[in-house]
């Protein structure tokens, strides 16, 4: 209950789940990578998130668009115009801030000292002031609330202005031949523009959607909160078309549907929480986040957001190429088809980092355990990931008991027999209480252990992360009993 971001951080680069990027040369800030084990749970969250959408729904189909995509996009997505965050500096320590942030950190400190309704109203304050792009009296707010900055404790600010956070780069080898070209802020886009390829292509009638991974990159003003905000990050986005009208439904439809995924993937219900928007982007119609109780309090994992026809009205304006579909169901009010319009979207939009990292701090348990008997019996804290089975990045590891009597070629003969199914590994260095410590670390659910017992009649044990109990079990069952564990 006590877990902090800082031990989930030193746990993460420990046992090589993530390091910061670039360590050797003091890292990057807001960038990280991820290590062995934290390759094998991000794409394992993918995974189960892209079956989630395509294998489950016959209208969403995936795409894997590229990260680069024409400048006359990101005009009409209306990022080049408005994908800007409230920078404010502080003179003395001149680091850069968010203003946005620094006001919602004072609401969050009034929560704490059980100021609800004042925290609620410096929240609507905010979310007004910045729907009206009213950035002196968003200065006066941070004045007025005496809010200082957290490293040189002073109040001396410059007036608030707006930062725009997509990178861009030369497009084109030839300099000055070519515009900027920019690394795209979102995933979205990349499904838009390929909306009609699609519903061609894989003949598909609305509704239906389109399911996209990839990285995102956005030039945050503030990096902080380890892989929460990052520079370099992925997404895993869904764009569902939808008639007109019929976007309410959708919308409370996949806002239920994506709850249920996080539950299942083994995020706690009483961790995860909606929050509707005060303030809506400039696209939407209805937003609502999706929020985990990190150690740092409650955060936006995923966004689902009600678009309307904003973005494909936007790219049938500036590319002149028509956007429509033809429906030809009948609507029982005129007993015509409901023909030609430009589809509404809803969207569902979570970070696969966040999602890693809620998961990571959901699975990091520390729990006192009596070892030993007697005079030798002692306390300890045992760490442990508890993660959903499907979700470990090593399903099983196969252990000798000791060096000798034919049990390592046996915990071989095992491990041959499995890895073709699983990630499983074989280990037989140290004593087995320290073999057992080392998978508990990066969540392997189950150590299989032969023993002399073994030799004699093809059974093995079993020990069980979180329970550690040891049940027995014959070889020839180990297949499909590990199948069904990690199974979804
Ligand atoms: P925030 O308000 O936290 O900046 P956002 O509302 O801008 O997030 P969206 O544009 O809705 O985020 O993006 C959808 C999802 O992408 C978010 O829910 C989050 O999981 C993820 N995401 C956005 N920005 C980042 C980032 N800098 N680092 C990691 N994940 C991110």
């Amino acid at each position: 209950e006590n877990t902090q971001l800082k031990d989930i951080v030193s746990h993460a680069k420990e046992y090589g789940f993530v390091f910061p990027s670039s360590e050797i040369y003091d890292g990057l800030a807001a960038v990280y990578d991820y290590g062995p084990n934290g390759v094998e749970l991000k794409n394992n969250l993918k995974r189960l998130w892209w079956q989630a959408m395509t294998q489950l729904h016959q209208n969403v189909v995936g795409i894997d668009a590229a990260i680069f995509m024409a400048p006359q996009t990101w005009v009409a997505s209306g990022h080049v115009a408005g994908f800007n965050d409230p920078l404010v500096d502080n003179l003395d320590s001149k680091k850069r801030y968010r203003a946005d942030v620094l006001v919602e950190d004072k609401a969050a400190e009034y929560e704490a000292a059980g100021q609800q309704d004042r925290a609620a109203d410096l929240l609507a304050t905010l979310g007004r002031l910045l729907t009206d792009n009213d950035l002196a009296a968003v200065k006066e707010l941070i004045v007025s609330e005496k809010i200082v900055c957290p490293i040189s404790g002073t109040c001396n600010w410059t007036d608030v202005r707006q930062f725009n956070l997509m990178y861009s780069t030369q497009g084109s080898a030839v300099e000055g031949d070519a515009a900027q070209i920019y690394l795209r802020p979102e995933t979205a886009q990349g499904i838009f523009v390929n909306f009609l390829n699609v519903q061609k292509s894989a003949r598909q009638k609305v509704p239906f959607g389109i399911a996209q991974i990839g990285k995102a990159f956005r030039n945050e003003i503030v990096a902080r909160q380890f892989i929460f905000r990052m520079r370099e990050f992925e997404q895993m986005e869904m764009q569902f078309f939808v008639r007109p009208g019929t976007e309410g439904e959708w919308y409370n439809t996949w806002k239920a549907a994506r709850r249920r995924f996080h539950e299942a993937v083994g995020l706690a219900p009483e961790k995860l929480r909606f929050h509707d928007h005060d303030k809506l982007a400039h696209y939407a119609k209805a937003a609502v986040d999706i929020e985990y109780e990190f150690p740092f309090g409650f955060k936006e994992i995923e966004g689902i957001h009600s678009r309307s026809d904003f973005d494909l009205t936007q790219h049938q304006e500036l590319s002149r190429k028509k956007q429509q579909y033809f429906d030809n169901d009948v609507n029982p009010e005129t007993g015509k088809p409901y023909g030609n319009y430009v589809p509404y979207v809803v969207e569902t939009s979570v970070g696969a980092d966040r999602l890693f990292l809620a998961t990571l701090c959901q699975a990091y348990q520390e729990e006192t355990i009596i070892e030993g008997e007697g005079e030798k019996e002692q306390t300890k804290t045992r760490t442990f990931l508890k993660l959903h089975p499907a979700l470990a990045p090593i399903k099983a590891a196969i252990f000798p008991l000791v060096k000798k009597d034919g049990m390592p070629e046996k915990a071989e003969e095992i491990f041959n027999s499995l890895r073709f199914d699983f990630p499983v590994i074989m280990e037989e260095r140290d004593a087995i209480g320290k073999r057992y410590t080392r998978q508990d670390l990066i969540g392997t659910p189950f150590c299989i252990v032969v023993d002399g017992q073994t030799l004699e009649d093809d059974t093995v044990t079993v020990r069980h992360r979180d329970s550690r109990e040891q049940t027995r079990m014959p070889i020839s069952e180990l297949r499909a009993y590990i199948g069904q564990a990690v199974s979804f």
